[in-house]
């Protein structure tokens, strides 16, 4: 059992990696990398710009091929495409969002659900769901998504995301750009997200701190490999991440 959930029952392991590598060229993006996410973790992933956080993320959701080790979840392989990845339960939240700017609130978020059966019914409950997460989706229901702001644009992005029914979901930098009193909304969203309904999430930032402050446990990644683990708070503690990644220096 991991560190930091000693005093709490035996999880179930749900995304296992194991010496992942991951490579553009002769560049090793993500270099021997082996995580473990139990059910209803709220991991982090903090790192410098260029650190492989996105190609991490990107594998994950299948959309970059394993060059070596490998990647479970729920116990099986990885599908070898991003739909399948998605109808298995991991969606991902790409950073910069990618919404489809001339597209209203509606049609963004009814491409999720087509991967799932009985897509009607399913969008309804869906919706539903993410309307009441997020309500602001509501009034801005007929609204191209290029007219929000980039904190709606941000939970349009991650709406969208939910509308699948993902039992992972994975945040790549969602705070980039985002005004300190919408990001403090945003990341409340999804602490109730993973509290109230056991999503598990896998939260990659630059931003050390405020994934630090919201993750039970964390990875610090550089070019391309953990350099350090553990909770939320011991990382956040720890002299050499301060210095490095939170702009502190070390006493
Ligand atoms: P981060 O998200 O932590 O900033 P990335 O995963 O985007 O890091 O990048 C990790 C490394 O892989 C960097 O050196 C980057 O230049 C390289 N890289 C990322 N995407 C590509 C690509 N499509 N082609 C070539 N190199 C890439
Ligand atoms: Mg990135």
């Amino acid at each position: 059992m991991r560190k930091g959930y000693e005093m709490t029952a035996e999880k179930k392991e749900i995304l296992r990696i194991d010496h992942l590598l991951i490579t553009f060229g002769g560049l090793r993006a993500i270099d021997d990398i082996s995580i473990h996410v139990d059910e209803g973790d709220f991991l982090g992933v903090i790192g410098p710009n260029g650190a492989g956080k996105s190609t991490l993320l990107k594998t994950i959701a299948g959309d970059k091929p394993i060059n070596q080790g490998s990647i479970l979840f729920d116990g099986k392989p990885l599908p070898g495409k991003v739909h399948d990845v998605v109808a298995g339960g991991i969606s991902l939240i790409p950073e910069g969002r990618r919404i489809f700017p001339s597209l209203t609130v509606e049609e963004n978020l009814i491409p999720g659900t087509c991967s799932r059966k009985n897509f009607k019914q399913a969008m309804n409950e869906s919706l539903e769901e993410v309307l009441t997460l997020f309500p602001i989706l509501k009034t801005r229901y007929k609204q191209a998504g290029g007219t929000l702001s980039g904190g709606e644009q941000q939970m349009l992005a991650v709406a969208r995301a939910l509308m699948a029914r993902p039992k992972l979901i994975c945040l790549d930098e969602p705070s980039l750009g985002l005004a300190s009193i919408i990001i403090d909304e945003m990341f409340d969203k999804i602490v109730q997200l993973n509290r109230e309904r056991g999503m598990t999430v896998l939260l990659v930032e630059q931003n050390a701190f405020l994934a630090l402050d919201v993750a039970n446990y964390g990875y610090v990644l550089n070019t391309g490999r953990v350099t350090r683990e553990g909770t939320g708070s011991e990382l956040a503690a720890d002299p050499g991440v301060q210095e490095e990644y939170l702009g502190m220096k070390a006493e």
